[in-house]
């Protein structure tokens, strides 16, 4: 395996809250990581800041050797790699899905209009909509809107797909539809960092789970060490709330 992302000492505080107390964690190539914890504990600002959508107030994320907080880089070229799928969906209303899977690609350059469809069709095809092209957001279900962001975000081909609770805003029975196709990704080899709640996923699917509290990462390891066998007392407390 080798290193996609490094995270050296990363600090994050609004205004007098810090939130993030100095998290040093990597990320390897092809590597599932799910982040849990409890409410509050700083899993989206901690996912942010490894995009740098939030600004880090101290500490590194190095990402393919290039350290995002450098101010001199082009963050903006940089995140077409880091893909970012949130809890609710974000899709333009006002386009079809086929133009909400092209826009980004064709805009920074990456493929023109023609590739961009083509690479859409098979992107639908990947999360089971290809019947939903010339379909409007609106008329979609929430687990389908889901798999279109995922889509999307896959459009621009980034090296690390960013999940922050992206089950969390459906029905119960759409859960499982976005789930399988975060499996396929993983199965296929993308490096993922995932926040979630679902711990059969996190189980089944996550190479080593981060647990979170008060901005520190309180324990880490495999599911089989983290959910069988855990070892620090915030972690058994977490755990015994959402087991
Ligand atoms: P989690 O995702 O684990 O629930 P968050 O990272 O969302 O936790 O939040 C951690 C803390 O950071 C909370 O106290 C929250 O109020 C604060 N926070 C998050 N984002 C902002 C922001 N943009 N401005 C001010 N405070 C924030
Ligand atoms: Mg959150």
């Amino acid at each position: 395996m080798s290193e996609l992302m490094k995270i050296e000492n990363l600090h994050k505080s609004f205004g007098k809250n810090q939130v993030l107390n100095g998290i040093d964690t990597t990320i390897q190539k092809g590597e599932v990581v799910v982040v849990i914890g409890p409410s509050g504990s700083g899993k989206s600002t901690f996912l942010r800041c490894l995009n740098l959508l939030e600004t880090p107030t101290e500490g590194a994320v190095i990402f393919e050797d290039v350290d995002l907080t450098d101010p001199k880089i082009d963050i903006f070229k940089i995140r077409e790699n880091l893909g970012m799928v949130f809890q609710t969906f974000n899709l333009f209303p006002h386009k079809t899905v086929m133009e909400n899977l092209c826009l980004a690609p064709v805009k920074a350059g990456l493929k023109n209009q023609k590739e961009a469809k083509e690479n859409g069709m098979r992107l639908l095809k990947q999360v089971g909509l290809e019947d939903k092209a010339e379909a409007y957001p609106n008329s979609l279900s929430g687990g389908q809107k889901q798999r279109i962001a995922i889509a999307r975000a896959l459009a621009m081909e980034p090296d690390v797909m960013l999940f922050d609770e992206p089950t969390s805003a459906l029905d119960p029975e759409m859960v499982g539809e976005v789930l399988t196709v975060m499996k396929d990704l993983a199965k296929a080899g993308m490096t993922m960092v995932i926040v979630s709640h679902e711990m059969g996923f996190a189980k089944e699917v996550g190479d080593r789970v981060l647990l979170m509290d008060e901005g520190e990462i309180v324990e880490e390891g495999s599911p089989t060490e983290l959910f069988d066998h855990p070892k620090h007392p915030r972690t058994i407390d977490f755990l015994s709330k959402v087991l």
